[in-house]
């Protein structure tokens, strides 16, 4: 008799499970959803099950998934011209880099391409350094800039323990996050001021003259969404500017929409030198990245040549894809859907959730970009599961949710709600009655 026929789900899964080594995993225990088909804010694993998308797969599906003129883009260039060398112009990375640079603040015209946030963080680094003939790079402690040598090194957060090789020029901060405050501060204002002192003094005993950069996510992404008070980007401009260290805004994950503005940066009225992009550019359909450049660092490189690039820097199928991705945002007004979502909808109600349920110990973000601080007790603050690591008290958690049909971000103890910025109220009540399901589990460790 032959042996019973099995799914192709199945299929993929058996084959995943032998020949597929998947990042930041264990890799016996792992047990990888079969994701079928995806529309919107919505996907289907391989069992037909639906579930609502609010994690953005790894934040990135800013203008959902299968947006139509997106998906066409893509399939127009492929069929007009599939790719072409860096060092060519081509229509779709020209068109890419003047809608980029019409969104990026005045005086910062100029986009160098690559393949994602990694390698856009590894050439804004490099572009610094050259500009000023110095080394050292600050960054915090709880950041997250890319899982290459140089980025994981400048990673603030627990990723960077296992790959630390303590010779990357790396120096660690304190950003301002008030409520895990390392500088005993009681309000947003202290919280600022104290940030920006410790800053200072760090570089003044590190030797001013040896720093090339700092590097700072303008909203702080994977290490716990912390919009930083209103100030405090300004005050690390005003040091930049006094020990002449190149300022870097990391927009990775928080540019293209995710706070509702097309770079969190607009948020601060504040300049930066170079700023790192990827991610949301293109909401991910074809893998792309890039540091838009201001005038300074241009004119460093006017004269001289820029040594770095990569074979598929600024790809023309990628690039077809940003094209479409930022025309469709203005079109239909895509960031101005996130910023009211967050003001209307999806921060009211995550605060709603807080009063229900003691788990929660702090509610922060905006747009579209928010994080639950899980805790097992309000006083202490103490987290729902250690620093830098899981246990079953999270993990039944996400399970609950993922039961309930709803598919988050999770990292240690925390949840991050950070669905497309196509999103509607309607999908917005229906998550937050899932989350409230889950967070039930939450609660009976409490
Ligand atoms: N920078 C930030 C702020 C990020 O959130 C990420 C990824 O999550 C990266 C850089 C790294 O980007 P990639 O994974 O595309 O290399």
């Amino acid at each position: 008799m032959a042996a019973p026929a099995i799914s192709t789900s199945q299929r993929t899964y058996e084959l995943d499970r032998a020949h597929v080594f998947h990042s930041w995993s264990a890799q016996k225990s792992l047990q990888p959803m079969v994701v079928e088909r995806t529309d919107g804010c919505y996907l289907w694993d391989g069992d037909g099950k639906e579930y609502l998308d609010f994690s953005s797969q790894l934040v990135y599906t800013n203008v959902g998934h299968q947006h139509p003129k997106v998906v066409a883009a893509v399939q127009e260039q492929a069929a007009k011209l599939c790719t072409i060398a860096p060092a060519h112009a081509n229509e779709a990375r020209s068109e890419a880099a003047r809608l980029i640079a019409e969104i990026s603040p005045e005086g910062m015209d100029r986009v160098f391409f690559t393949s994602g946030g990694a390698d856009s963080n590894e050439h804004a680094i490099r572009m610094a350094r050259l500009h000023t003939g110095r080394y050292k790079i600050l960054s915090a402690y709880r950041s997250y800039h890319g899982a290459t040598a140089e980025t994981i090194n400048l990673s603030g957060d627990h990723r960077r323990w296992p790959n630390d090789y303590g010779n990357s020029g790396a120096v660690h901060f304190h950003g301002p996050f008030l409520y895990r405050s390392e500088f005993r501060s009681e309000t947003e204002e202290q919280e600022c001021e104290r940030a920006l002192e410790h800053l200072e003094t760090l570089i003044r005993f590190e030797g001013p003259a040896a720093f090339a950069a700092i590097i700072v996510e303008s909203v702080p992404g994977t290490s716990g969404i912390m919009p930083p008070p209103p100030g405090y980007l300004k005050g690390v401009r005003d040091i930049c500017d006094r020990y002449g260290i190149v300022m870097i805004c990391d927009e990775v994950m928080s540019g293209f929409g995710r706070t509702g503005a097309w770079l969190a940066i607009d948020h601060y009225d504040v300049v930066p030198d170079l700023i790192t992009f990827a991610k949301g550019v293109n909401s991910g359909y074809v893998p792309l990245g890039g540091v838009i450049v201001g005038e300074k660092i241009y004119n460093s490189f006017a004269e001289r040549p820029y040594p770095g690039g990569m074979t598929y820097s600024g790809h023309p199928l990628a690039c077809a894809a940003a094209v479409a991705t930022i025309t469709t945002m203005h079109e239909e007004r895509i960031v101005e859907n996130a910023e009211f979502i967050g003001r209307t909808s999806l921060g009211p109600g995550l605060r709603a959730l807080a009063d229900k349920h003691p788990s929660i110990g702090d509610v922060r973000g905006l747009g579209v970009f928010w994080a639950l601080d899980l805790v097992t007790n309000r006083e202490t603050r103490e987290p729902l599961s250690p620093y830098g690591g899981t246990n079953a008290a999270i993990g039944q958690t996400m399970a609950a949710a993922r039961d309930a049909g709803l598919l988050v971000f999770n990292n240690y103890h925390r949840i991050h709600v950070v669905p497309p910025c196509t999103v509607t109220p309607t999908q917005v009540d229906a998550a937050l009655a899932m989350l409230d399901t889950a967070l039930d589990v939450a609660d009976s460790y409490y």
